[in-house]
């Protein structure tokens, strides 16, 4: 797999401060495929200082001109399309046909947003005798996690850069080849030198020093909720913006007029895609009593099409496979029932975790209250609505969830969750649509006009 053994930094392939390297691991293979540099405070400095020498520049470039880069940058990703779908298999792990239908179609939809909502956007407004200006928030620390690489990196930096803002990047450590690709793809899309730098590395070290660069307006951070928690404190402690897009518990509510099937069918698909490294997915199945048992044999049947190799990838990492594990032996400990899968590795090779349902859970079990994130979804039981919505609110996270029943009676339901987003009766996901947690789940939006507004602060100018 091609690498850079540098760091794009002011427009070039710099050399890194250190010799020292990050391994990148197939997980399907478990072979070293590549090694990029390990970034130190040293590079986060020089990243840092280029891109407060771009932002002046790029802040006052007419949102016309930033259109066009990001009109660029979406046609340069969609050039690239195969390459980018090859790496997200390799460094990854996920299967070919989710690499292109996601992991890439979905980063370029999310670019065309933006080259739309930077020429359309209204930067200035008339309040009264004043005027009120959208302005860059100023230098982004954008640090991304590995379960979508590549979205995650243009969920941040193509409002970023719509915005006027200027980036410096710190991608997952386990994936940091779409990183450096991207880096490329920014390169062909004209964008100025400095507007977007990228530093590869560990979240300790060169995450940690980006987090705390002086340098930095606002930080935003995607990963978990542990790592969010710190960064928010760094931030607050320096009276710093700071977006946090963490994790997900996401309940899965099925109400007696619901279409069972469908919606068992559509609920296990949402939990195996990606192997179970989505936030979002909705990872607790919530059935009433009187259907429960026959959820729990629908629940069987959908399972059984995700074979892992075919349809499902492995995890991402020897980490976090051994994590989920865990958490299924726990569900066993706890005396959850197996329906499907288990502990057992199902290869000999690669870091996969059967697909596993777990019936009979009571919502104080820890699989019902952390998060997995992994192919593993829990079947509970609840005896009326009042219930069911208890349940659903239930834990410290608020990202996600599924409403499937009469629609009026789905929306009332929905309405009452604590919760950023439901789908209603297996609504399609819109990249237009705020994206973002309630509670421990996060602070700010992604996506659309509301993950603009993240990167934008107003001034005001009476007359
Ligand atoms: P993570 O360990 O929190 O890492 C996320 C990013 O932060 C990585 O780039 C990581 O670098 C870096 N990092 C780690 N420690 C840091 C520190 N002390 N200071 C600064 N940066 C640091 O999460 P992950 O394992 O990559 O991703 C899984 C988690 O992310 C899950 O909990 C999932 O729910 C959450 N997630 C949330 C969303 C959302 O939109 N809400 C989306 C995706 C994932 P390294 O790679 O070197 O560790
Ligand atoms: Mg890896």
């Amino acid at each position: 797999m091609k690498a850079h053994d540098a760091m794009y930094i002011g427009g070039e392939w710099r050399p890194a401060a250190s010799t020292e390297t990050v391994p990148v691991i197939d997980p399907a293979t478990e072979q070293v495929v590549a090694r990029v540099p390990a970034g130190t405070a040293e590079d986060v400095d020089a990243a840092v200082r280029a891109a407060r020498a771009a932002l002046p520049g790029w802040a006052a470039t007419p949102p016309a001109e930033r259109a066009a880069r990001l009109a660029a940058l979406r046609d340069a990703l969609a050039a690239r399309a195969e390459e980018i779908a090859a790496t997200v298999t390799t460094e990854l792990g996920a299967p070919p046909q989710l690499a292109a239908a996601v992991h890439t179609g979905l980063p370029i939809a999310v670019a065309g947003s933006y080259a739309e909502l930077a020429a359309t956007h209204a930067f200035e407004e008339k309040v009264g005798n004043s005027t009120v200006y959208s302005e860059p928030v100023g230098v982004v620390a954008a640090i991304t996690p590995w379960n979508y690489p590549l979205h995650q990196i243009v969920a941040k930096v193509a409002p970023a850069l719509a915005a006027g803002c200027a980036i410096v990047l710190k991608p997952a450590e386990d994936t940091p080849l779409t990183a450096q690709l991207f880096a490329e793809v920014v390169h062909e899309a004209g964008v100025p030198a400095g507007v977007f730098n990228l530093v590869t590395g560990l979240g300790t070290v060169a995450g940690q020093a980006l987090a705390e660069h002086p340098g930095v307006d606002l930080v935003s951070f995607t990963g978990s909720t542990a790592v969010g928690r710190k960064i928010g404190a760094l931030a607050g402690g320096a009276v710093k913006r700071v977006a946090l897009e963490l994790g997900g518990k996401s309940a899965n509510v099925i109400l007696p007029s619901a279409d069972l099937g469908k919606a068992v069918a559509v609920g296990i698909a949402n939990v195996m895609s990606n192997s179970g490294q989505t936030c979002s997915a909705w990872t607790r199945m919530l059935v009433h009593a009187d259907r429960y048992e026959e959820a729990v044999g629908l629940a069987a049947a959908a399972v059984a099409k995700y074979v892992p190799g075919e349809r499902v990838g492995p995890l991402v990492s020897a980490g976090q496979r051994d994590r989920v594990r865990g958490y299924i032996e726990k569900g066993l400990a706890e005396g959850a029932r197996l329906v499907a899968g288990g502990p057992d590795a199902p290869r000999d090779t690669g870091y996969y975790v059967s697909p596993t349902v777990f019936a009979d859970v009571t919502p104080d079990m820890t699989i019902a209250q952390e998060e997995i994130f992994g192919p593993v979804v829990s079947l509970i039981r609840y005896e009326d609505e009042a219930d069911a919505l208890a349940i659903a609110n239930g834990t410290v996270y608020g990202l996600a969830g599924a409403v499937w029943g009469e629609p009026e009676e789905a929306v009332a339901f929905a309405r009452r969750m604590e919760t950023g987003q439901v789908d209603i009766n297996g609504g399609r996901f819109n990249p237009l649509a705020p994206f973002g947690g309630w509670k421990q789940s996060g602070v700010g939006r992604e996506l659309g006009a509301h993950g603009l507004a993240e990167y934008l602060q107003t001034k005001s100018l009476q007359f």
